[in-house]
């Protein structure tokens, strides 16, 4: 369906509230839920122009759904990308990307500190399928540029990384990825548009789980890969037919509204992470904390940099402990001495969450794997929320304070 008829060259923050498919003849100001799975075709000549793609026009839920295009084409404003194409949820975001630009034979390469489930969808299900994939380092550039092969279509990476924060430098990995002719993908869940759009620096394609910011108070799960038209139309939209991991309307409606707030909910929830982070810091009971927006942070300058000064709304810490096999232990004591937090393993929530990675988001991989990512046994994730500061403290002090 046509873009609403705004005018051009809209700054972000207008395009994040306006940007949507046109209103219908009722005038709704608030974009509407369209709740079909079907549409009453005005002519046969018609429908079968639709079907053909040669007429723009609903034909069938799983193919698409006005109030789906419309969080498509907010998202892909704000990601600065032609189109954007949704999904039930990041990872079968990800699928879908995958199926659409490889087949047996072919390699991807990923950074190994990727989101968990990630790395199990390439490393080992399409691995059943014949794709090659090599699992590099987060931060060395030139790891990634000696993994390429004549065989390497996509090169995905995530940053920051969950759950420790790392950077990786996307204008670097697009230029190895076009130097090889292969396609460079981000995963921008942890950034969002609001500080960083990788397609500015490089990336050809742009994957989000929009269960995290883009909803932003945790009520449903959504996906989406923003791209060119082409990439949209030719090769992600044929999978999207076929596949089916259509994003429902309901969902989409929600994570449209979600994008109105995104900037001022990331920039204060990224206010309270380095305020958090900071304050960590300082705790007798913590040993090490990982937050972009620090400088003691490996990456600082290129987080920095690459984010529009911001660090984000994640941050993990290790809780002190001086033997290993007490180290699971002290950080499960934090966790359940809490009373406000939510001991939860989403992200991009109004409310703060904590959880123990190792045991939970990074719990299926292997102990190398693990350990390749650097997830210890004393590691916490903490999302921030908007709670006061004082409430969010004194949750953490109250098992930090009490460790034995
Ligand atoms: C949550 C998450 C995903 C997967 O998204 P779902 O919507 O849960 O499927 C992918 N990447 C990152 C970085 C995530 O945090």
């Amino acid at each position: 369906m046509s873009a609403r008829r705004l005018p051009d060259d809209l700054h972000l923050d207008t395009l994040a509230v306006r940007a949507a498919v046109d209103r219908s003849q009722y005038g709704e100001n608030s974009e509407a839920l369209y709740l079909t799975s079907g549409y009453v075709q005005p002519s046969a000549e018609a429908a079968a122009r639709r079907f053909a793609g040669d007429e723009e026009g609903f034909t069938y839920g799983r193919y698409g759904n006005p109030t789906v295009a419309s969080f498509e084409q907010r998202l892909a404003a704000l990601e600065g990308t032609e189109a954007a194409i949704s999904t039930a949820s990041g990872m079968a975001a990800i699928l879908m990307m995958c199926l659409a630009l490889l087949k047996a034979g072919d390699h991807i390469i990923c950074s190994q500190s990727m989101f968990g489930s990630t790395i199990k969808l390439i490393g080992s299900d399409l691995a059943k399928f014949g794709v090659e994939s090599s699992f590099v380092s987060q931060t060395d550039v030139s790891a990634w540029k000696m993994a390429v092969k004549d065989n390497t279509r996509l090169l995905f990476a995530e940053t920051p990384t969950n759950p420790l924060t790392e950077v990786c430098d996307i204008a670097a990995l697009a230029a190895i990825a076009h130097g090889a002719g292969a396609l460079l993908a981000v995963d921008n869940c942890f950034a969002t548009p609001a500080l960083q759009r990788p397609v500015a620096l490089g990336a050809d394609i742009v994957m989000h789980s929009g269960t995290k910011y883009l909803d932003g108070q945790g009520r449903v799960m959504a996906g989406a890969l923003c791209a060119s038209q082409e990439l949209v139309t030719e090769k992600f939209l044929p999978v999207l037919k076929s596949a089916g991991m259509t994003l429902a309307p309901f969902n989409a409606w929600v994570v449209l509204k979600g994008l109105e707030t995104l900037d001022i909910r990331m920039r204060a929830q990224s206010a309270h992470a380095l305020d958090l982070a900071r304050w960590l810091q300082d705790q007798p009971n913590v040993q090490r904390v990982f937050y972009p927006g620090l400088s003691s942070h490996p990456q600082h300058t290129l987080a920095m940099a690459q984010q529009g000064g911001v660090g984000g709304a994640v941050l993990s810490f290790e809780v002190r402990a001086s033997a290993a096999d007490q180290a699971r232990a002290r950080a499960f004591h934090v966790l359940d001495s809490m009373r406000l937090l939510s001991l939860s393993t989403n992200l991009g929530d109004t409310k703060t969450l904590a959880a123990h990675p190792a045991s939970t988001s990074h719990g299926r991989l292997t102990e190398a794997q693990r350990q390749a990512a650097g997830i210890q046994q004393n590691l916490i994730r903490v999302a921030v929320g908007l709670e006061h500061l004082d409430d969010v403290k004194a949750d953490l002090a109250r098992g930090l304070e009490t460790l034995t």
